[in-house]
């Protein structure tokens, strides 16, 4: 058998390698793996999703589970989604700018969102509505570029535990 330990740090490569279904971007740089821990070659995973309206979780889910299986010397894989908790502040600097080179910008956790091609903060908001529910759709008028903000919350809650059975 396998030391926990060694299935602990494979397991995380497995994560970086999960992508999330509607961002150019792994699960891991955009801050929504919050614990890995393995037992005997049990392993426990703990998510947290973006924005609770994603409709694309339960593809991240599956995703997760099928590389994380895929590690030797892994037994089994659960997944835990944590109610809310994720904000703009937990993308990595490497997610951010993946997300930039697309027209996202990403809110920081006052709510406050910057241009992601010329850096202005004067974002018009043009819809709430992008080309995902998880998106805002705005516009810079410094550099006339429509760009999109991701959603962001910070209020954990029951409210924000995604529905696993929409389709
Ligand atoms: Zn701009």
């Amino acid at each position: 058998m396998r030391a926990d330990g060694e299935i602990q740090a494979e397991v995380r490569q497995a994560l970086a390698r999960v992508e999330d279904p509607e961002l150019p971007v792994g699960i891991a740089d955009l801050g929504m793996v919050r614990g890995v821990t393995v037992a005997a070659g049990a392993v426990a995973v703990e998510l947290v999703p973006t924005f609770l309206a994603c409709p694309a979780l339960w593809l991240v889910e599956s995703e997760v589970l099928r590389q994380v299986t895929a590690v030797p010397g892994v037994t089994g894989c659960q997944v835990t989604w944590l109610p809310g908790g994720w904000s703009g502040a937990d993308v990595t600097d490497a997610g951010r700018r993946a997300l930039a080179g697309v027209g996202l910008a990403v809110p920081a956790d006052d709510g406050a969102a910057s241009c992601p091609f010329c850096g202005s903060a004067e974002l018009t908001v043009t819809s709430p509505f992008g080309s995902a529910v998880c998106r805002t759709a705005a516009y810079c008028p410094s550099c006339r570029s429509p760009v999109e903000v991701l959603k962001s919350k910070r209020q954990p809650g029951r409210a924000e535990m995604p529905r696993r059975n929409r389709s």
